[in-house]
């Protein structure tokens, strides 16, 4: 990367040339349009910034005959001046930006943007759709100098048998591939795969202009679109865009599902609260009716916690119920969920599992808390079991099963009684 300066004052012009040095860019300055010309035709640059009182000519003048001896390419031309005057016509001579020299601030914040987006590297892996070998290798170039992993494919099909194995942080789509499909068959395809695969950020590629079908690829899901011949520069800005935007919402929805988590965890325990459950169970009732499954609720209760509290202290109580709910999540694992209530009431739902089953979980479970002694302290439960009736809600539900509890803890506690055995049928 290489910036030229173009300034009559050695004071000025090496405070410009500083702007760039301090963004590892080099920068050469020189003093007269002529010799700014002749370093032009040296050698190309990619950053152009040049006063508009030059000793041998205006600025305007300056650009204008670069331009006309094909010298100007597709880098930043900028133009700086302390008055407005000439702006317009600047302007519509094709120069990038104007900058007040009685304003630095300004020009220094531009040329800091201008060089971090052209530094800062991308992590990641993109993938490219394009069935020319050479454009192909031209872009993944450039993806790498972007610092992403690049792989190429050179058709649609090809490219969809990947994107269903592998994430891919980009996707660059061109419209004519080799194969049936286009670009376009592609990017739809894409967009209505489920989870992260089909949320991919998509720049488009053409080398037609038309309109329409620009609007199409957009229409179907592309994020962005970029005209053949591609110039490196807004493929680079193009890029870096989509991909940074799509790091930032990845990071917002990290974040969503961590507070998400921390809404529906007890804080004590770590297992679902009541707030959670009370969400989730009528949807596990639901997919259970759905899939004609059996459905069974546990809710469970310590028996006589108010006694450890009381005889060893609340710290003690608190140890006993982190290690019941320990226990729990243990034993349940993936066959259900386990929830605090409160207190020290917790419920478990088990898809899946009638009557019977359900009973015998509950069985193992008082077992389970009956061999913990946590903290030294033979801790047990009382458990009422219920199983889902055809067209129950979750309330009903839980209420029997709850009724369940109460009628253990009066047959004598550290008990498992089923609602069928108090509401038989
Ligand atoms: P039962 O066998 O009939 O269930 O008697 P119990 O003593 O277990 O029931 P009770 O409802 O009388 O007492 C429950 C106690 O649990 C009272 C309350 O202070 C205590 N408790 C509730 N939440 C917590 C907690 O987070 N930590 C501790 N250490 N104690 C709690
Ligand atoms: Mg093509
Ligand atoms: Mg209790
Ligand atoms: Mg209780």
């Amino acid at each position: 990367m290489k910036a030229l300066i173009v300034e009559p004052s050695r004071m000025i012009r090496n405070v410009f040339i500083s702007l760039f040095t301090k963004n590892n860019i080099h920068a050469e300055g020189v003093e007269t349009a002529s010799d700014a010309l002749a370093e032009l035709e040296k050698e190309s640059v990619d950053f152009l910034c040049f006063s508009m009182q030059l000793k041998d000519m205006t600025g305007l003048d300056f650009f204008a005959l670069a331009k006309e001896r094909g010298l100007i390419g597709k880098h930043p031309s900028i133009l700086l001046t302390s008055s407005q005057e000439a702006v317009p016509r600047a302007l519509s001579l094709g120069i990038t930006q104007c900058f007040s020299k009685n304003e630095p601030a300004i020009f220094e914040n531009y040329v800091n943007h201008w060089a971090g987006s052209g530094i800062a590297k991308l992590s990641g892996s993109a993938l490219v759709i394009e069935d020319s070998l050479s454009q192909a290798n031209h872009l993944v170039r450039l993806l790498e100098s972007l610092g992403l992993r690049a792989q190429r494919v050179a058709s649609g099909e090809a490219a969809l048998a990947l994107l269903a194995k592998q994430p891919f942080d980009l996707i660059l789509a061109d419209y004519m591939l080799e194969g049936a499909m286009t670009g376009l068959d592609v990017i739809r395809k894409t967009r209505i795969m489920p989870g992260r695969a089909g949320k991919v950020p998509i720049l488009a590629i053409s080398g037609f202009d038309d309109t329409a079908r620009r609007i199409d690829m957009l229409r179907s899901g592309a994020n962005d679109f970029i005209q053949k011949p591609v110039v490196p520069e807004e493929l680079k800005v193009r890029v870096s865009n989509l991909v940074r935007l799509r790091q930032a919402l990845d990071y917002l929805e990290e974040q969503h599902n961590i507070l998400y988590e921390m809404a529906m965890r007890d804080r004590l325990t770590s297992v679902y609260n009541r707030h959670y459950i009370t969400e989730r169970a009528p949807t596990l009732i639901h997919e259970a009716e759905a899939k004609r499954m059996p459905l069974c609720l546990i809710v469970l209760d310590i028996d006589h916690f108010k006694r450890i509290n009381d005889t060893y202290g609340h710290a003690t109580g608190d140890a006993v119920l982190i290690a019941v709910s320990g226990a729990l999540s243990e034993d349940i694992g993936a066959q259900g969920t386990v929830a605090r209530m409160g207190g020290e009431e917790f419920m478990v739902v088990l898809p899946g599992a009638d009557g019977f089953a359900g009973a015998s979980w509950a069985e193992k479970l008082r077992e389970t808390i009956e061999d913990l002694e946590p903290s030294g302290l033979l801790v047990t439960a009382s458990f009422g079991v219920a199983q889902l009736r055809p067209g129950e809600g979750y309330e009903t539900l839980f209420r029997r099963a709850d009724l369940a509890m109460y009628e253990a803890k009066r047959a004598g506690r550290n008990r498992v009684v089923s609602a069928s055995e108090i509401q038989p049928r």
